[in-house]
């Protein structure tokens, strides 16, 4: 490895945030004890808040953005890691307050690194990404509350972007019945194609949600909020369940009380960022056993570290489909 190593770096000055592609050295990475060779990133939906400035994501500076990443580590100090070992890394503020995966190499504390399960390459590691493994959060938290393919439809809302289209991908693969809630009509045989057995439009979600509408879906991932959320609680079926991960239309959640005590509906929320590495490890492992690999091709796209500015910007505005893989090293 060379002394410098192309990133991306965000300053702070009177004038606000910026970003440039720069050269850095080892001595420009923060504190950790193990170091990595970056191979690839992703663009995450938060990557796109950071590098845009558009919500206060990064909170120290200067800083390498990128939330995830997979690699190869070249020097460990930590017992659980020695160079050569192929790792990913998913949150624990990276990206945020501690330099992150759109950088050739990378620094961290070894505690938030795990093991690449075996079977899956770094490159298929970020295809699914910080976006995947919080889709399979949210499908363990249906499971551990009962839910099976024999107990009903699950529903996905933002269907066609990064967690919605991974969640699709691994539900049909388990065998249960997905029903797709997109705003672009021009992703329905895509949706198709990951295993949607049928697609809504989402505008059906973005009105005033009832206090409790017709019940039709035994679960529901949300990656919205807002009305739309509210409208997916007030739809689930008596004993069901919602795991809610995301604020793509808002943080607001303007529902009442009715589905919880009047079905026994349950809301699970699901956080990626701090999760326990148990969780993890379990979720990257399910990642590995329940995605077909062959379907991450079709909802993922590869760019270089000069393409992911456009990409972020492009992200926030909802035109992604999918995932994006960003290659580094
Ligand atoms: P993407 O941008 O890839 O997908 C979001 C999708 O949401 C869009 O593609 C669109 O899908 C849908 N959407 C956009 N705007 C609206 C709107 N106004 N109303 C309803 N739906 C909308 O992002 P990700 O899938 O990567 O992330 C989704 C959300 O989950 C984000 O809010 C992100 O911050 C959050 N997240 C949270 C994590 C956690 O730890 N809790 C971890 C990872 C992500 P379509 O065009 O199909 O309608």
């Amino acid at each position: 490895m060379s002394n410098t190593f192309r990133a991306y770096q965000i300053t702070k000055d009177e004038d606000g945030q910026k970003v440039a592609l720069t050269t850095l050295t080892e001595s420009d990475l923060m504190d950790g004890d193990v170091t990595v060779k970056v191979e690839y990133s992703a663009v995450n939906y938060k990557d796109g808040l950071a590098m845009t400035a558009k919500a206060p994501v990064v909170r120290r500076f200067p800083l390498i953005p990128g939330i995830d990443f997979a690699g190869t580590v070249t020097a460990s100090e930590n017992s659980e890691f020695s160079a050569g070992d192929k790792v990913i890394l998913n949150g624990f503020g990276v990206g945020e307050v501690h330099s992150g995966g759109f950088s050739e190499v990378a620094r961290v504390d070894g505690n938030w690194l795990i093991p690449l399960p075996s079977g899956i390459t770094t490159r298929q590691a970020m295809a699914v990404g910080t976006a995947g493994y919080t889709a399979m959060l949210c499908i363990l938290a249906l499971e551990n509350h009962g839910i099976t393919p024999e107990s009903g439809n699950i529903l996905v809302t933002g269907a066609a972007g990064g967690v919605g289209s991974v969640a699709i991908s691994i539900l049909s693969e388990l065998g249960y019945d997905v029903v797709a809630v997109t705003g672009r009509s021009n992703e329905h045989d895509y949706l198709v194609s990951l295993g949607a057995v049928k697609v809504i439009d989402r505008e059906h979600f973005s009105k005033k949600a009832r206090m409790l509408d017709k019940e039709q879906w035994v679960g529901g991932i949300d990656v919205a909020g807002g009305n739309t959320l509210a409208n997916v609680l007030s739809q689930i079926k008596y004993g069901g369940a919602v795991a809610a991960c995301g604020l793509a239309e808002s943080m607001e959640l303007p529902t009442s009380v009715a589905p919880f005590i009047l079905r026994g509906v349950a809301l699970y929320g699901i956080d990626s960022v701090m999760a326990p590495v148990a969780k993890r490890k379990q979720a990257w492992q399910r990642i590995a056993e329940d995605l077909d690999f062959s379907k991450l091709d079709t909802l993922s796209n590869e760019i270089t570290l000069e393409e992911v500015p456009a990409v972020a910007e492009a992200i926030l505005s909802g035109t992604i489909r999918g995932r994006t893989v960003v290659k580094i090293s």
